[in-house]
């Protein structure tokens, strides 16, 4: 589809109870490769936000009584809708929010993925039967839908942050308010319409664009109708947002902020770690909360990764997404490039040397190139704060014990990657890496089928997998008589 007619198909009112609604303001959608704009969106008030959670509250008993089958289907239909329209869906992310049309298609493959997977988890919700250990009667277990949620999601993956939540949020019989980032909510329109083509009854989803997060989230949370929130987003954000959500003690799952780790020994096999370095690094451009934020090379082999490492760095095409001969789009909007300069030239004024890249090149647009940091000194702040950009800072160590105390020397705790040859020190040193998620020998780990997650100041609550539906089902003991 040509640009022009794919934004004219976007829905760009409020998606409230299966409809498009007008809004009293609207909000300008910038592309970040020249921050020109896109679409004007509709700009949700506390007001809206009330009544997308009436329309959500008027349909979720009837959705949570919807047999599994049926629903499960329903989210299988989404799938295939989703995996037909891929091309368009994977253009519209790249226009909003930067990245090549590669990691866009493989976006939406991962979070189509979502609905395919809980399609077949909603049929397997079960419960448990089993005599009292006393004798005195029998306990029986169940598992029901928790009720309306709040979903707010971040812009670096426009549809798969929303699809990892709303996939096993409907194959537990919830329904779903979502807010995406007010950078990328035309993916999530798209979706919302798409959802409603497959079948969704009307009410289970709304999506509420808005310029003001703070206000639409409060009347949500403060609402008592209101059961769950989940959150994927920074960790300032997700903190304050627990606070929030203390009042009504609802139940919440937080995705927040990493810092992996990229643990290299001296055992592993340079040329493959080089390739997963590329990919834990540079995937979504490096806007990824799993993105290897920090390189710890056993120094035996760290001058022979590095200059790997460089050559494959200098070997990216800086340039709009959009167009096919880019291979790295630009950040999201000129803040991160702004973070990113300043993460650099504190590693560089504290004696760290640039190898390759680390100059933006300025405007039109948010570009920065593929960057090497070498010979990085532990008191750099990139190894300790969110890089979220294509910056590659190397640092050295001696032992397994250094290498795993540096990479565990960070408040965050969501991905960590190992490379190592032995398969002994591939178990001893995952188990002691506190991370929710280790990679061995790969460096890409993001699997519908699999818990994704952190530990620590990432955050709590597993998304994907057998583990994922849990989020969104509450426990229901019922005490029976002999
Ligand atoms: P952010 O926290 O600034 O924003 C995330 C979302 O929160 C957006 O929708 C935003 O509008 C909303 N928000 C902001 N202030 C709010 C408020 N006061 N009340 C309610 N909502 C509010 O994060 P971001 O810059 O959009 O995304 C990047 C961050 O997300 C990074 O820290 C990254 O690591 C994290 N992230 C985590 C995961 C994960 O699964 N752990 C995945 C992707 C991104």
């Amino acid at each position: 589809m040509a640009i022009e007619d794919l934004i004219a198909s976007v829905p760009t009112g409020l998606w409230i109870g299966g409809e498009e609604r007008q809004a009293t303001s609207t909000f300008d959608v910038l592309d970040p490769s020249d921050d020109q704009v896109l679409a004007a969106v509709a700009d949700a008030t506390a007001a809206d936000a009330v009544a997308a959670l009436d329309a959500a509250c008027a349909v979720q008993a009837e959705w949570a009584a919807t047999a599994p089958r049926k629903r499960g289907e329903i989210l299988r239909s989404v799938f295939e809708k989703i995996t037909e329209r891929a091309d368009d869906i994977a253009a519209l992310m790249t226009l909003e929010m930067g990245k090549v049309v590669a990691e866009s298609k493989g976006e939406v493959a991962y979070g189509a993925e979502f609905f395919r997977w809980f399609s077949e988890e909603a049929v397997r919700i079960a419960g448990r039967y089993t005599p009292a250990p006393a004798g005195t009667g029998r306990i029986l277990v169940t598992k029901q839908a928790v009720g309306p949620c709040y979903a707010i999601t971040p812009w670096n993956f426009p549809l798969a942050m929303g699809t990892r939540k709303m996939g096993p949020a409907f194959a537990a019989g919830c329904t779903m308010i979502v807010k995406p980032a007010q950078e990328t909510p035309l993916t999530m329109l798209l979706l919302a319409k798409l959802m409603d083509e497959a079948g969704l009854p009307k009410g289970v989803l709304s999506v509420l664009p808005t310029s003001n997060p703070g206000a639409v989230s409060t009347a949500l949370i403060d609402d008592g109708r209101l059961r769950k929130l989940t959150f994927t987003g920074s960790t300032g954000v997700g903190k304050a947002l627990v606070k929030q959500s203390a009042d009504k003690l609802l139940r919440t799952s937080m995705e927040l902020g990493g810092n992996a780790p990229f643990i290299v020994f001296d055992d592993a096999d340079v040329d493959a770690a080089v390739d997963g370095a590329i990919l834990a690094k540079m995937r979504n451009g490096g806007e990824a909360c799993t993105a290897a934020n920090r390189f710890h090379v056993a120094n035996s082999v760290r001058e022979e990764f590095t200059e790997k490492l460089v050559k494959r760095m200098s070997e990216f095409t800086l340039g709009k997404g959009i167009d096919p001969a880019s291979t790295l789009g630009p950040l999201v909007n000129s803040k991160q490039v702004a973070t990113v300069t300043e993460l650099v030239s504190d590693a560089v004024s504290k004696g760290a040397t640039v190898a390759v890249g680390g100059v933006a090149p300025g405007g039109p647009g948010n570009f920065y190139p593929a960057t090497v940091l070498a010979d990085v000194p532990a008191d750099a702040r990139i190894l300790k704060e969110e890089i979220f950009g294509p910056v590659a800072p190397i640092t050295g160590f001696d032992t397994e014990d250094e290498g795993v105390a540096a990479a565990n020397n960070t408040e965050y705790g969501l991905a960590a990657y190992v490379y190592t040859q032995s398969l002994d020190r591939a178990l001893r040193v995952a188990d002691r890496i506190e991370s929710g998620m280790v990679g061995i020998n790969r460096g890409v780990i993001s699997d519908a089928a699999a818990p994704f997650g952190g530990i620590k100041e990432s955050g709590f609550g597993r998304e994907g997998g057998s583990e994922g539906i849990e989020e969104y089902l509450d426990t229901k003991y019922i005490a029976l008589t002999n």
